[in-house]
């Protein structure tokens, strides 16, 4: 443990009794926790930094130019829910070619190529709606290149359809627009545009750069001019990869394959990948066997910016992680050890905070029912004596007013005559208070016939004249357990000596 990991486990060491941590955390994960000097933060991180990339992998530096050739676009489609995205993700789906040639069996894989006549092509991730962008963009995976925002044209800009402008915008990712379900007699694809307008989107017909196709998912309609309008954003960007580099690619979804096992469907961003090569993702990792692409065509290769299906995993890593290229299986294992143990110090700080939290829970429950039985204790005493009981009431009594320079230190005087209860003789607080002695204590000792305690405060003269000519005690002291003893011992003189 050390740097901030230290600053914070010793803040939280402080306030966790060490037996009620100790037991959690062994119970919970079965290990001593070590404390080391805390070192200034950089040389922590510096430290932290060499320790993985001696025993992680790790992405490689960025490639040489020279190396670099052209890519295909990755695409997400996004937009608001019954828009159309899934029925347009169907029908771009069915264009493509090779599917064609497989029946037309549609199959969900999370990933597909669509190639155009020109020989271009463009990758599609089949999981529409932001929430799957935003859980990949969480994990830092930047897929996406360009994102085609479906907009009905009979409904125009809703609530998500803001959203996804707003995930695209704050990725730097450029977007398309498909006005959908242009075959609809109610549809309104200029009232649409200028909607867009409003929220930031400038199309191409008023006078930006953002190019926005009608489209019909269900019938058709303008898809091939879609396809057309990504290739041309995608140019803009040249989108360009290095095809010869290690391997560089991330989890776009696992499952499990009743006939091929354990299956991830990937995006390679770099490398090309091939039979044999060595994997991690995560804590995953996997000797490729088979690959296959989205129509469960078995592949040589997959280059960049290919969808592909991949077997031969011995675990299945989860959708966003980021996939490595390793040069050996040693290096692999290492680096999952690596890893698991720094899942394993996230898991023990979650614990920490857990810990904290129920603690913080229980001493406020602790503070608040001690306030209160002290607040009611205290308007008990305050009331004014019935006479009767007065006369009634002869038995020995100290009642005093508690002042202190600090609030510790007055909760400190509270708590250890909190402790002490004395039979013969009733100790009374009739008030407690941080600050100088002032007029009020005075008077309310005055009224109760009690003492005035002082910790670490001035008594001013005046007030100590005041008290004099009242006939009230102030009592000074700065070391708190000669003032408890004080009180003690002129409890104990109030108790009348038996003959
Ligand atoms: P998603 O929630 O955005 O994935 O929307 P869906 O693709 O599930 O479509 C929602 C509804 O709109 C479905 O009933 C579709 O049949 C219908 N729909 C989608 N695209 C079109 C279109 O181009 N024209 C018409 N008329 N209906 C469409």
């Amino acid at each position: 443990v050390g740097g901030t990991d230290y600053e914070k486990f010793e803040s939280r060491f402080q306030s966790v009794p060490s037996t009620v941590l100790m037991k959690s955390i062994g119970k919970s994960v079965g290990v001593t926790v070590n404390v080391v000097e805390a070192q200034p933060d950089g040389q922590i991180l510096r430290t932290e930094e060499k320790k993985r990339q001696d025993k992680d992998i790790y992405p490689c530096p960025p490639p040489d130019p020279s190396v670099l050739v052209r890519r295909s676009p990755v695409v997400t489609i996004m937009g608001h829910v019954d828009h159309g995205k899934t029925s347009l993700l169907d029908s771009l789906r069915k264009t493509n070619v090779v599917e064609k040639e497989f029946g037309g069996i549609t199959q969900h894989i999370g990933a597909f190529s669509v190639k155009l006549p020109s020989g271009e092509a463009i990758t599609f991730l089949d999981t529409p709606g932001h929430a799957a962008f935003a859980a990949m963009r969480e994990r830092g995976a930047n897929v996406t290149d360009i994102v085609v925002l479906v907009v009905a044209a009979d409904d125009g800009v809703m609530e998500q359809t803001q959203q996804s402008i707003k995930y695209a915008n704050n990725a730097g990712v450029p977007i398309i627009v498909a006005i959908n379900k242009i075959d609809k007699p109610t549809a309104d694809v200029e009232g649409t545009k200028k909607m867009l307008l409003q929220y930031g989107i400038a199309v191409e017909d008023f006078g930006g750069d953002v190019q926005a196709i009608p489209v019909s998912a269900i019938q058709g309609t303008n898809l091939e001019k879609l396809r057309e309008a990504i290739v041309t954003q995608a140019e803009i960007m040249e989108l360009k990869a290095d095809p010869v580099g290690k391997v560089h690619g991330h989890v776009i979804e696992s499952s499990t394959d009743v006939g091929r096992g354990r299956l991830v469907t990937a995006v390679i961003e770099r490398g090309t990948l091939r039979k044999g090569d060595l994997l991690i993702a995560g804590t995953a990792w996997a000797k490729v066997r088979q690959m296959f692409d989205e129509n469960r065509k078995p592949l040589k290769e997959a280059p960049p910016a290919t969808p592909v299906e991949i077997t031969g995993w011995k675990e299945l890593p989860s959708a966003g992680s980021e996939i490595l290229q390793a040069a050996s299986e040693a290096a692999i294992k290492e680096a999952i050890i690596w890893r698991e143990h720094q899942l394993f110090r996230e898991k023990e700080n979650q614990i920490f905070d857990e810990i904290q939290e129920k603690q913080n829970k229980i001493r406020d429950v602790y503070v608040l029912k001690r306030d209160t039985n002290r607040l009611a204790g205290y308007f008990k005493r305050s009331q004014p004596k019935k006479k009767e009981s007065e006369a009634a009431d002869t038995s020995p009594q100290l009642a005093i007013v508690v002042k202190g320079d600090v609030d510790g230190s007055v909760e400190a005087i509270l708590d250890c005559l909190s402790t002490y209860h004395s039979q013969q003789c009733r100790l009374d607080i009739l008030r407690h208070d941080v600050g100088e002695v002032n007029t009020t204590d005075v008077e309310t000792a005055q009224v109760f016939n009690g003492d005035i305690y002082a910790f670490n405060v001035k008594v001013p003269s005046d007030i100590s004249k005041l008290a004099k000519a009242k006939g009230i005690t102030i009592r000074e002291h700065n070391v708190i357990y000669k003032m408890i003893d004080d009180i003690k011992d002129t409890m104990v003189s109030r108790i009348p000596q038996e003959e």
